[in-house]
């Protein structure tokens, strides 16, 4: 049995979750390399303790294969509720091409997560556009940490889509000048 990183879970007591907000579902690869989705309700868990956990599921074994929930919960089970420290969520077997997305973010994921953690500040630099590091630096933000943040959001709460397109970027007033630009 492996534990979840994140604590014991406990069952989830039917009626509460009648006062659930719509659920969104973001399909993450699990070590046992089921692809879950897990439904969350944004107004009920912070989005950072969502990304959090699901970079957690990266490393561990789906429910159905080994999580221990403290629940028995049958293989032919669809979605099984669970109430963790970071709120209510549900899991289910992702499907079709939401297997593929869920591949895709988890390769997303782990790799932003491998150059973070072997600070490979260069590898992260490469990624990040030039001006949208200026800007960041000139506001007085670290833009390889607030790309990081922005990017993992990306991948578990937009399902990949870029909230900062090219062209957005391209759009944003600047407040320093160019490099080489004369003063
Ligand atoms: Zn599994």
């Amino acid at each position: 049995m492996h534990t979840l990183p994140m604590g014991r879970i406990k069952k989830n007591r039917g009626r509460r979750d009648e006062r659930q907000g719509p659920l969104q579902w973001t399909p993450v690869q699990q070590s046992c390399e089921c692809v879950i989705e897990w439904g969350w309700d944004p107004q009920h868990t912070p989005p950072q303790a969502f990304i959090e956990w699901c970079l957690a599921m990266i490393d561990a074994p789906c429910v159905w294969h080994g999580a221990d929930t403290g629940l028995d919960i049958p293989l032919d089970q669809e979605t099984v509720s669970l109430t963790v420290p970071q709120g209510r969520l549900r899991a289910r077997r992702a499907k079709g091409d939401r297997c593929e997305l869920g591949v895709e973010l988890t390769r997303q994921a782990t790799d932003m997560r491998e150059k973070t953690r072997l600070d490979d500040v260069a590898g992260l630099l490469m990624d990040i556009p030039a001006k949208y590091q200026r800007i960041m630096k000139s506001r007085g933000f670290d833009p390889v940490q607030t790309w990081v943040e922005m990017r993992l959001a990306d991948i578990f709460l937009n399902l990949g889509r870029a909230t900062l397109t090219d062209e957005m970027l391209e759009r944003l007033p600047e407040n320093l000048p160019e490099p080489g630009a004369p003063w």
